[in-house]
Formats: C-alpha cells, sequence, structure tokens
C-alpha cells in the first residue's frame, strides 16, 4: 500500500470519530444480555441493515435446535459480505454480540451509552461493542476511500461468545461460513489493547466432581458416611499437590498476565448437604452427596488427557485409600489450547499496521481465557485468525465498564490498514 493510500485512509476514520462513538452507544443501547440472550435479533439487525444499505449482502443465520434457542430468545447471527474488484482473498472481521449481565455497583446506566472523558461508558463497551463499531469503520472507511482491492471484506456479528459460542461462531463454523475458499483471513476484535495482537488461548476443561456417601441423623454421624468430609479431603489433595504442581508448569505461550503463563485450575463452585428450610433451619442430617465443579486452564505444552489424569489420578487414589469414599465425574465443557503460527499472514499485517499508526512495536500475546479462534481453527479448519481490537481486557465483565474513543479509533486504523494489505490493495 502506498503513502497516500494509507494517508488517505488514516483520514477517513478519523473523520468518522464521532460516527464510530454513535455506532457503539447505539450498540450498547441493545442490552443483548447472556444469559438468556435478550435482544439478540435486535443487535444483528442494527448491524445487517446497517451494512445492507451499504452494498453489503447480508445473511441471517438463526442456530435453530441449539441450546438457549427459543423463539423468545432466538440465537440470530448476521453476516455481510462485499465484494471487490476481482476474485481475490477474504478478509473476516467476527465480534460477538452478546455480553455478560451488568451485575452491582456501577455509577453510570451499563446500557446507557454515557460518553465521559473520551470514552464510552456501558456493559460490552470493551467486550466487545466498541471493537464491532471500530471493525465495521474500518470496513466502510475502505470502501469511501475507493481504494480498489481483490476478494472479499466480511462482517459477522455472532452470538452466545460468552457461554461457549455453540450458537454463535461455533454454529456457523459447522455451516462452513469459517472455512476456506469463502473466508482466508479472520480478525476478532476482542479487548487486547491497540498495540497487541493475541496469537491464542489457553486450553479449558470443567468437571462436576461428586462424592457419594450416606445419610443418617446428625446426632449420629459415624451410622452414616459424609460427603462433605470426603469433598475436604479431595480439596486437600488439590490443595496439596495439585496447585503446586501445576504452578510449576510454565509455557512458552507469550500469555498475560504473567500469571497465567503456568497452568491454573479455579473451584468454580461448591454445594454439598440438604437444604436449609424456609427459615434457613437446617435439617439434622449427614450429606449424601457433594457437588464441585473444577475450572482448569492449561497449557499447549499439556495433553488434555493428562490434564484430566491427574484429577482422576487423585480420586482413585482416595477410593484406595480413604474408607467408604466413592466419587462419580462428569465431564461439562473442553476446549484444547489454541495458537496461530507467529508468522502468519494475518499476524504479520495486523503488526505492520499496529507500526505504521501507532508508531511502536506490536506486542503477540495469548489469551488466559478462550473466545471463538476456538471454532474457527478446530471446525472452520482456518488458522490465520487473531484476536486484535480496543480496550483493556481486565475491564471485560466489571462495572463501569468502558472503552477508549481514541483507541477504537486506532485500532479502526489499524484493521483497515491490515485488510487492505492482505487483499493486496494497490493504487488504481
Ligand atoms: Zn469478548
Amino acid at each position: 500500500m502506498t503513502q497516500s493510500m494509507s494517508d488517505r485512509l488514516l483520514r477517513l476514520i478519523g473523520e468518522r470519530t464521532d460516527e464510530l462513538v454513535e455506532l457503539t452507544r447505539d450498540l450498547i443501547r441493545i442490552p443483548t444480555v447472556n444469559p438468556p440472550g435478550d435482544a439478540y435479533t435486535d443487535c444483528a439487525e442494527l448491524i445487517g441493515e446497517r451494512l445492507r444499505k451499504r452494498g453489503f449482502q447480508v445473511e441471517y443465520v438463526r442456530a435453530e435446535g441449539v441450546r438457549g434457542d427459543s423463539d423468545t430468545y432466538p440465537r440470530t447471527n448476521v453476516i455481510a459480505r462485499i465484494e471487490g474488484r476481482g476474485p481475490g482473498k477474504c478478509v473476516h472481521f467476527n465480534g460477538h454480540t452478546d455480553v455478560v449481565p451488568a451485575g452491582k455497583n456501577w455509577t453510570v446506566d451499563p446500557f446507557g451509552g454515557e460518553v465521559r472523558d473520551g470514552k464510552v461508558y456501558g456493559r460490552g463497551a470493551c467486550d466487545m461493542k466498541g471493537g464491532i463499531a471500530a471493525s465495521i469503520i474500518a470496513v466502510e472507511a475502505i470502501l469511501a476511500s475507493g481504494i480498489p482491492f481483490d476478494g472479499a471484506l466480511e462482517i459477522s456479528g455472532t452470538v452466545d461468545e460468552e457461554s461457549g459460542g455453540y450458537g454463535g461462531v461455533g454454529y456457523m463454523a459447522r455451516k462452513g461460513y469459517f472455512s476456506k475458499p469463502r473466508v482466508d483471513h479472520v480478525i476478532i476484535p476482542e479487548p487486547l489493547n491497540v498495540d497487541r495482537v493475541c496469537i491464542g488461548h489457553r486450553g479449558v476443561w470443567w468437571a462436576e466432581i461428586e462424592t457419594k456417601g450416606r445419610v443418617a441423623h446428625g446426632s449420629m454421624p459415624f451410622l452414616g458416611n459424609c460427603a462433605v468430609r470426603h469433598m475436604g479431603a479431595v480439596l486437600h489433595r488439590i490443595e496439596e499437590e495439585l496447585i503446586p504442581r501445576l504452578a510449576a508448569k510454565r509455557t512458552s505461550m507469550p500469555v498475560v498476565p504473567e500469571g497465567a503463563r503456568q497452568s491454573t485450575i479455579n473451584i468454580n463452585s461448591l454445594h454439598g448437604g440438604q437444604r436449609e428450610d424456609r427459615d434457613g433451619w437446617p435439617s439434622p442430617m449427614v450429606p449424601d452427596s457433594c457437588r464441585m465443579v473444577i475450572d482448569r486452564r492449561y497449557l499447549i505444552e499439556e495433553d488434555p488427557e493428562e490434564v484430566k489424569g491427574e484429577i482422576v489420578a487423585i480420586l482413585e487414589d482416595l477410593r484406595r485409600t480413604r474408607p467408604g469414599f466413592d466419587y462419580e465425574m462428569r465431564e461439562v465443557l473442553a476446549f484444547l489450547p489454541t495458537m496461530t503460527d507467529a508468522d502468519a499472514p494475518v499476524v504479520r499485517a495486523v503488526e505492520a499496521a499496529i507500526e505504521a499508526v501507532l508508531g511502536r512495536k506490536a506486542q503477540q500475546v495469548v489469551s488466559p481465557g478462550t473466545y471463538d479462534q476456538k471454532h474457527i481453527v478446530r471446525i472452520g479448519n482456518l488458522r490465520d485468525c487473531i484476536a486484535y481490537g480496543p480496550g483493556i481486557l481486565d475491564l471485560a465483565h466489571q462495572p463501569d465498564e468502558y472503552v477508549g474513543i481514541a483507541d477504537m479509533v486506532h485500532s479502526a486504523q489499524v484493521m483497515a490498514m491490515a485488510a487492505l494489505d492482505l487483499l493486496g490493495a494497490t493504487e488504481g
């Protein structure tokens, strides 16, 4: 791309700052809260109808039959495509339209889209409606610039990322929307900071462990078999053996923050014993069941079977050595770690654009948690995929979430330049 082309593009995006802010506010004002999956269709239509007016071919894809889909809460995705001058590659921008519930302790209306001190506030501002808006403005500016390109540009707004992405990118990938020859390069504008390219994420394994026991009167616990005490033994082994062992596993993945550059386990929840009655009065019982959900995040160097095996080994050892111990284990969800090659085309193009726009070197990172890249890589079989977008990951899911306006403008400029670079645009 020549200097005059990139100058024109950057100027056009800068001139659209107000439009970018208004689009972000409009997206925030649609409360696409997941669960349950509110207002998905409204949000898909806001994106789809805007792009249709600008010449895109727009398709709405409802993930019928997936968990959560119903006539009250349809899983509505949108995908828009515009062709260039001739055949070529396709660059796709994918954003999730769902947001997590607002939660407490906000000092502004979480769905008001308030603008203050150069920031737009609201649930989803950074994760990731600011990123969606930036990608839309980036693509619209490319079209307005008149810079000719071969191939195609696509923008999609997909649902349910916050609950695993099965009704969104997972579903769309199964239908072929994220595979060659339709798509070649994917950028997901998740909030990873304007000067960072996120090349992947750690693996996830969630499981529910239930320890078993036998009920008896609480005054004679020796007649029963206490499931909660058995779970205490499991927790003790996790605490004493597993956590230190996980902390010693280091990865070559450039995970940020630094603390996540090792294997981790979170005790997600723990439930045991009989429910209290309506007045909060417990019944005098020895509990016969205790359930715990664990959330294991693991490294590309670890084998998923070994990750499960570590837990199973503890449970089996307790079954052998602890009188009355019995358990069941159920896998809740599992995603393999994903990492794009450090010199993949989309990585190089975005890094070069970051340097051109921000005047500093890009940093390659890996996300501690997963996002929709897993579906694109595993189901779509498309490896040329990264996350890049405005906003600070730490603010995601927090009260008073915001996205910086200058960050949005810069990231839109980076996205536009990277897209044209990938499409091999030349002055025409
Ligand atoms: Zn997100």
